[in-house]
């Protein structure tokens, strides 16, 4: 029987309720398949940690998770806590150094759930974003000085790398070559960033060149937020920048219904190091501790976690469990208009997932 060692870092807010949800969830999807299991090690890194010890994770947590199979992850936030410390020390501090460099992000609407959008159907509206996860706006290359005197000034150094842009680009267009309409959408701001931006855009000619059977675009971040919302279906992989990427994969998610059930994986293609697969939404203090945050985000990460490991069969019972579920509106949470708690929506996934017939 194979073992999967898997890394849970909860972290804070609902981190710690939605990463417990997706834990039994995998429990029983292993033991409805039976030919692997899980074998979980709990990090408690995160706020409270840093309110121990003063960082968000031990100087040697890498070294304690960079033999594990794949890292599940819930939030960095804490309500005490500088949003810059929290996420620089815990959740950049693993993707950056674990070479994550691939951030990919999946938007469908799935079934019983509806988008803002009129007249919108999960035909039309699925796409895959990726993001560049480890340089450019958020490089980390900056600075302050004269803090707190009229002449302060701060800088934010946006840093892209030729080899950088060219492995994020070479991900994009395969994954887009791997899905059924072969088309990607390049974002950039090269009219108003002249410099890296324009590097950008050469070097995703560059890379599409390499593959000829993808129909690629370009578009300006600006505009692009309109076109996911005027002409969603004319949209199917999209590649982005770190920051642009972050802003338009929020739209992404609230576009097919809610923050609560978008996922994502860090991915390290050449897995030199472990990926990390986690809910695109934070820490939501506004929801922590009440037992209604939506898990379905976790989930849906879970299903990119099993197709990381190859795990196909497994993957497509548990999205099959979770749209089975998302399909009835008992179990949608108040997030989705519904009354439903996290305990209802996970023992529905886990019930759907033992009467799979597949
Ligand atoms: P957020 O995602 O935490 O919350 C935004 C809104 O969406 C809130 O109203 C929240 O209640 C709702 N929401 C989010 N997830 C939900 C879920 N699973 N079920 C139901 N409702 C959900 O974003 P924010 O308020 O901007 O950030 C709060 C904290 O989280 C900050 O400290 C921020 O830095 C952190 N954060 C961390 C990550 C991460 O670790 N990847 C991502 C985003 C924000
Ligand atoms: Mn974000």
């Amino acid at each position: 029987m194979k073992i999967y060692k898997i890394a849970a870092i909860p972290g804070d807010g609902i981190g710690p309720e939605v990463v417990a949800a997706g834990v039994e969830v995998m429990h029983a999807l292993a033991t409805r398949n039976g030919s692997f299991t899980f074998a979980f090690d709990h990090f408690d890194w995160g706020g409270e940690y840093y309110k121990k010890h003063g960082r968000m994770m031990p100087v040697n947590g890498r070294d304690l998770i960079r033999n594990h199979d794949a890292i599940l992850f819930g939030s960095a936030g804490h309500p005490e806590i500088p949003d810059h410390i929290t996420l620089w020390g815990l959740r950049l501090n693993i993707c950056q150094p674990f070479d994550q460099y691939a951030n990919v992000r999946p938007t469908r609407i799935l079934p019983g759930i509806t988008s803002p959008l009129r007249n919108v159907t999960d035909r039309e509206l699925d796409w895959v974003i990726v993001r560049e996860n480890s340089e450019g706006e958020y490089a980390g290359v900056g600075g302050r000085v004269h803090q707190g005197s009229p002449l302060e000034a701060a800088t934010d150094v946006a840093v892209f790398t030729r080899a950088g842009v060219e492995r994020v680009m070479r991900f994009a267009f395969r994954l887009a070559g791997s899905r059924p309409r072969k088309l990607l959408t390049v974002v950039t701001k090269s009219n108003a960033q002249r410099h890296a931006m324009v590097m950008w855009d050469e070097i995703a000619a560059e890379v599409a060149s390499e593959f000829p059977a993808v129909a690629w675009d370009k578009m300006l971040v600006d505009a692009m937020t309109m076109r996911m919302v005027i002409r969603p279906q004319t949209l199917d992989t999209i590649v982005a920048t770190n920051l642009h990427a972050d802003i338009l994969s929020d739209l992404a998610a609230a576009l097919a219904g809610s923050l609560g059930i978008a996922p994502t994986g860090n991915i390290n293609p050449e897995r030199t190091f472990p990926s990390m697969f986690e809910p695109i939404h934070g820490s939501a203090f506004d929801i922590m501790g009440k037992g209604i945050a939506n898990p379905i985000g976790t989930f849906w990460s879970a299903v990119m976690l099993l197709e990381h490991l190859g795990e196909k069969l497994a993957a497509d019972r548990l999205m099959d469990a979770i749209k089975r579920v998302t399909a009835d509106p008992r179990f949608h949470t108040p997030d989705l208009g519904g009354k439903a708690r996290t305990v209802d929506v996970t023992s529905a996934v886990i019930d759907a997932i033992h009467g799979a017939n597949r």
